[in-house]
């Protein structure tokens, strides 16, 4: 159950819930995000809702039985829309392009980069600075320096920024410099990490876990939404499965699945989901047509030479041609 309170909802009206729930036996979570405040409430006894939703200093209140709840489309049945300033929003309507390499290498290479987003018009560069590899005798990233040097550049041209972070200890060092914070497949149940994420007022995206559910994936994002922090997008990314013709199964059932459970964003990262340069743009497209808000790429001006990621990687004239045919999808899609 969740039940929405007022903004000026007194110590004295908030006791009286508490104990009206906690008379049929509900546990209560109170909930604080930059945009609400909520009360979870937990349990099994059937009840008529009125009773509660009329008290004093109650917005709403709605019975959600999914084990995650303020994601849910149950309660909140309007898309959510991420606003990441400068007129750059992602979901309810809105379509973004997130581009660029797997890794942050150079201020060259971020340079290059800019200028083909800016002659795009893609508002979003993604880029990892800490990168987890599968050997760590792999090439793990530029670090801080190197996300001052990306936000700096990118900030300049008027792009937004996308970058992962890989643990608790480094959101406050970089959270001068990052517009979304990503969580990798691989941190997708980090709950520490999650927790942490939550009490930060800039969007996440997150990433579905290499063996996650779609049930995980939602509870992982509850575990931010309820530490406090509203602005969550999904990404499917491919989870592994016994199929060996490709790098990891992008799972395109996910996105209009979650699309029907979640009000949040749903992101298409093709380029792991694949993992293959010339099958990123039509499952890029598959996914478009399945309900995507966005699409997340890599791209790099010489994939061959890239650190990470290069047998995934478009160029720029092949970035060029998917970007266009991305958005004839989305115009199609949107006349259909
Ligand atoms: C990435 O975006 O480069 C990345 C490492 O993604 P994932 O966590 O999905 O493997
Ligand atoms: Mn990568």
């Amino acid at each position: 159950m969740i039940i929405q309170l007022e903004k000026e909802i007194t110590d004295d009206q908030l006791s009286q819930l508490e104990d009206k729930l906690a008379n049929i036996n509900y546990k209560t979570n109170q909930v604080e995000t930059q945009y609400g405040k909520y009360i979870i409430g937990i349990g099994k006894k059937a009840f008529d809702i009125r009773a509660i939703g009329t008290l004093p200093g109650i917005l709403d209140i709605h019975r959600v039985s999914d084990a995650y709840k303020l994601v849910s489309r149950k309660w909140k049945t309007q898309d959510t829309a991420i606003d990441l300033g400068d007129g750059v929003k992602i979901g309810g309507g809105n379509f973004q392009i997130m581009a660029g390499p797997c890794s942050i290498e150079s201020e060259e290479q971020i340079e290059r980069t800019v200028a083909h987003l800016v002659a795009n018009n893609v508002k979003i560069m993604r880029g990892g600075v800490y990168k987890p590899r599968s050997s760590p005798y792999s090439f793990r990233g530029l670090g801080i320096e190197g996300l001052k040097l990306f936000y700096q550049k990118c900030s300049a041209a008027g792009i937004k920024i996308v970058t992962e972070v890989m643990m608790t200890e480094q959101i406050e060092p970089m959270y001068d410099y990052v517009d979304i914070f990503q969580v990798g497949a691989r941190n997708s149940q980090n709950f520490n990490l999650l927790d942490a994420l939550g009490k930060v007022d800039k969007p996440i995206l997150l990433k579905r876990g290499i063996s996650g559910t779609i049930e995980e994936l939602l509870q992982a994002a509850e575990y931010i939404f309820s530490n406090g922090n509203e602005r969550i997008m999904l990404c499917e990314r491919g989870i592994r499965t016994y199929e060996k013709a490709y790098r990891n199964t992008l799972d395109i059932n996910a996105i209009p699945i979650l699309k029907e459970k979640t009000h949040l964003p749903v992101v298409i990262d093709p380029s792991h989901g694949i993992g293959v340069r010339r099958f990123v743009e039509p499952v890029a497209l598959a996914g478009i047509m399945a309900g995507a808000d966005a699409v997340i790429m890599e791209v790099h001006a010489y994939p061959e030479k890239a650190f990470s990621d290069g047998q995934q990687t478009l160029d720029h004239t092949e970035a060029k041609r998917t970007y266009d045919r991305l958005r004839k999808t989305v115009a199609f899609k949107s006349n259909l």
